[in-house]
């Protein structure tokens, strides 16, 4: 069986599909300039590739290019599109409403379409794609919606409450969501699988490092608690977003500035976090680099980036009064080995040791902590494409 899966932005569309026989991947690609002009890049598994700049003024052109990638072009991978079973779709907002994946009904659409007030980059973007799914491929291909926020649902209410006046959270549902839940999902559980154990006798802290970040605590195979909040944007700072920071530095900055609403977004999300510190770049490697060199700002934010990780992990272990294994993934969390030796080495009171050769290893699934280490540390890469395939085989299997 196939599934097509779909991660879709308001001008950008990438796909994956796999075979779930094998849990391979077919193919992969990325749509971009939806809605300016329209390109498209594809890679078969062997390593065929194509790509063409073709008009995708919405996202249905988009999806009829891949269509044409997928079964007409040099890397065509099926010979038609009716070999794939299911399209399933990573939504970021699911809210309160949407404590698991489901089927997308014109019930499911519309309430993900409302929860766009709460995630005004994303779900609007999302509700795109699934209209054009529908007209590209019609209604009988069952479509599945698997949110980032789901995971992040049993957070018991004196987590996820923020200390605002009730009535916002009553109007407007103002609390904590979290984000990237389906990753933490699947390496909490790929943990439990090499820890050996049941997931329910298991605290685990996940820390999945990106261009997003986010940790959370894992207790009994459920989420407890997460740095992401409202949006994507709380926790710790992340390569352009400020993570936590006093809320009244922003009202002070908005009156110097005479800055709006909009503009705070804008400068919470894209300027600041590890490129408004360094003033570098967003990426980790370019700003490692940049230390290198001396430069004071590049390693000011890497100091301060790392400093924040390891604060988050402290106070989740003291949330969970314990921690059985940490897991390391994302970008930053599978290749930069001195960001995890600085966290482990800060948690040497726990009796957290790692094996310094292990620990040089980059983006393959390994346990770094030595033999005699009291809580087990792990590199596990993230497959979020694999975690909504298995949720989407789930939902139209039941
Ligand atoms: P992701 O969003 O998970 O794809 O992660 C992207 C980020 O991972 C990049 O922006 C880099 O900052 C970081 N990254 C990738 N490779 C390395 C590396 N070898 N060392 C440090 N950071 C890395």
């Amino acid at each position: 069986m196939k599934i097509f899966v779909v991660n879709a932005g308001s001008s950008s569309l990438k796909y994956q599909l796999i075979d779930m026989e094998n849990e391979q991947v077919l193919a992969k690609g990325l749509c971009e300039r939806i809605g300016v002009t329209g390109a498209i890049s594809h890679k078969a598994a062997d390593g065929r590739t194509y790509s063409a700049e073709t008009p995708m003024p919405t996202h249905s052109e988009a999806f009829e290019a891949v269509v044409f990638a997928l079964t007409k072009s040099d890397a065509k991978v099926i010979d038609s599109f009716d070999e794939v079973s299911a399209i399933g779709h990573r939504i970021v907002q699911g809210g309160a409403i949407f404590k698991g994946s489901c089927l997308i009904t014109e019930d499911a659409l519309n309430k993900i379409d409302e929860l766009g007030a709460l995630a005004p980059l994303h779900n609007p973007a999302h509700v795109l794609a699934i209209k054009a799914c529908i007209k590209t491929f019609g209604t009988e291909k069952p479509q599945v919606a698997v949110f980032d926020t789901s995971f992040h649902q049993t957070m018991p209410e004196h987590v996820y409450m923020f200390a605002l006046p009730y009535e916002y959270y009553e109007k407007y549902g103002v609390r904590k969501y979290g984000a990237h839940g389906t990753s933490h999902h699947f390496v909490s559980d790929r943990c439990a699988v090499l820890e050996n154990k049941d997931k329910k006798d298991l605290k685990i802290i996940t820390c999945h490092l990106g261009n997003g970040c986010s940790i959370t605590a894992v207790k009994d195979g459920l989420c407890y608690d997460t740095s992401m909040g409202f949006t994507p944007l709380d926790g710790f700072m992340m390569g352009t977003r400020t993570g936590t920071l006093d809320p009244s530095a922003l009202t002070f900055i908005a009156e110097k500035e005479n800055l709006t609403p909009a503009d705070i977004n804008r400068i919470c999300n894209k300027e600041s976090g590890v490129y408004g510190i360094s003033g570098v770049s967003n990426d980790n490697r370019d700003v490692a680099a940049a230390a290198a060199q001396g430069n004071h700002r590049a390693q000011l934010s890497i100091d301060m980036q790392r400093y924040q990780i390891l604060k988050f992990v402290g106070s989740y272990i003291a949330a969970m009064n314990g921690v059985d294994a940490i897991v390391f993934t994302g970008g930053i969390g599978e290749n930069d080995g001195e960001l995890r030796k600085y966290v482990c080495e800060n948690l040497s009171y726990l009796g957290v040791k790692i094996d310094d050769e292990k620990n040089a290893v980059r983006g393959e699934e390994i346990r770094i902590s030595t033999d005699d280490s009291k809580v087990n540390v792990y590199i596990i890469p993230t497959n979020e494409e694999l975690a909504i395939a298995r949720d989407t085989l789930a939902i139209i299997s039941k």
